[in-house]
């Protein structure tokens, strides 16, 4: 094996938390599915004795869901350089927990860290290529995906960083989309959701997942025959399902900013943090936001990149009363991030926006013209 022989490999099988183990594959490796963990990259929680200790401790799982964990805050000195250390947690054959119902053909690997926000050092991505092209050269797998891009998981932030840029192609194929495996589960006699979250072929689902991704069941109520998602509700976008993230509720904050997040995240996918605290991530969203709308509703071909810049603001429409929709709702989501409450955020230019609009306006002494076109969103949006 090629990969046994990394010098930034330690061999921690049997060494982690475990509860029991996992059953071996019935089916040959065909992805090599790759993760981020969602905890920040420098903290406590970010390697894989934390996240064997979630998993088993909390989850219940046999193991450790992933195969591979890349640890950005270990470096480890190399004859080729340094290098953040790979962990590997079991034998290549185990069907550990990541992906549900494509565990049976699908490797784990977890680049610890929340590329949310956190950037990738070169110690990782030396790491992330060096670990792609020993498996490459084991033959383990053909096709490389991240987590979202499986059967069922469109909806998760996982993994965010487009780990195609950083893995070493030579001797790899492209990566295409996978197989589609069932995304569907027809109840059977006896079944709850918390049976079928730990079925076999199941595994890694959680009952919230099944919850949201099946809005209309109740789960007291399961019938026979009833076909249910293993997970496709479109506009969810939570943390990994393997991480510390998703069990904390988030109630802190600003009401109306967390609304502010949350529509962001359903409507653009953002996978913002939703924590009420308004700051230059929510802003940029925001930005985003704005663009998404002028390259869908007028054609602009603007980079979404978040950065209120010269093409930008040439490309911003007038938006004034009367004036309804998605561009209207980032005007009023734009206003009270800058302290002045146009109301229900509603998409709806009336009463409430145009007053604060006014008060805005005044307030940056520009002219109090009630209508938001290139300077108003300027001034909105320049940092
Ligand atoms: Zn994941």
């Amino acid at each position: 094996m090629n990969f046994t022989k990394l010098p930034q490999l330690v061999d921690m099988r049997g060494k982690l938390k475990s509860k029991g183990t996992y059953s071996k594959r019935t089916k040959t490796i065909t992805h090599r599915v790759w993760h981020h963990s969602l905890t920040k990259k420098h903290l406590g929680g970010s390697d894989a004795a934390s996240f064997a200790d979630y998993h088993v401790g909390t989850l219940g799982w046999p193991g450790i869901g992933y195969t591979f964990i890349i640890e950005p805050k270990n470096v480890v000195n190399t004859p080729n350089g340094k290098r953040a250390r790979i962990v590997y947690t079991h034998d290549i054959d185990r069907r550990t927990y990541h992906v549900g119902n494509s565990n049976q053909f699908a490797l784990g690997i977890c680049v610890a860290g929340d590329y949310r926000y956190d950037t990738m050092d070169d110690a990782t991505i030396a790491s992330i290529a060096d670990l792609h092209s020993a498996l490459v050269k084991d033959n383990i797998g053909k096709n490389d995906t991240s987590h979202s891009e499986m059967p069922g998981y469109s909806w998760k932030a996982c993994c965010v960083y487009d780990y195609r840029k950083h893995i070493e192609w030579q001797g790899s194929t492209t990566p295409v989309t996978p197989s589609p495996a069932p995304d569907t589960y027809t109840i059977q006699e006896g079944d709850t959701l918390w049976g079928i979250a730990h079925k076999d072929g199941a595994g890694g689902v959680k009952v919230e997942d099944l919850i949201k991704a099946n809005p209309g069941i109740n789960p007291a109520k399961l019938q026979i025959g009833q076909k249910i998602n293993f997970g496709s509700s479109k506009d969810v976008v939570q943390p990994d399902i393997n991480t510390k993230e998703d069990t904390k509720p988030s109630s802190s904050g600003d009401e109306v900013v967390r609304s502010i997040q949350m529509t962001l995240n359903s409507r653009y996918k953002f996978g913002l943090v939703v924590d009420g605290i308004k700051g230059p991530k929510t802003k940029s969203a925001l930005i985003k936001a704005v663009q998404t709308e002028l390259n869908k509703q007028f054609n602009k071909k603007l980079v979404v990149d978040g950065k209120w810049g010269a093409k930008t603001k040439a490309a911003i429409v007038t938006v004034k009363k009367g004036a309804k929709g998605n561009l209207a709702w980032t005007l009023q989501a734009a206003l009270y991030l800058e302290g002045f409450n146009p109301g229900p955020l509603d998409s709806i230019f009336g009463k409430g926006t145009e007053s604060a609009l006014i008060k805005f306006q005044k307030a940056r002494e520009i002219s109090a013209d009630k209508k938001a076109g290139k300077v108003t969103f300027t001034k909105l949006f320049a940092a």
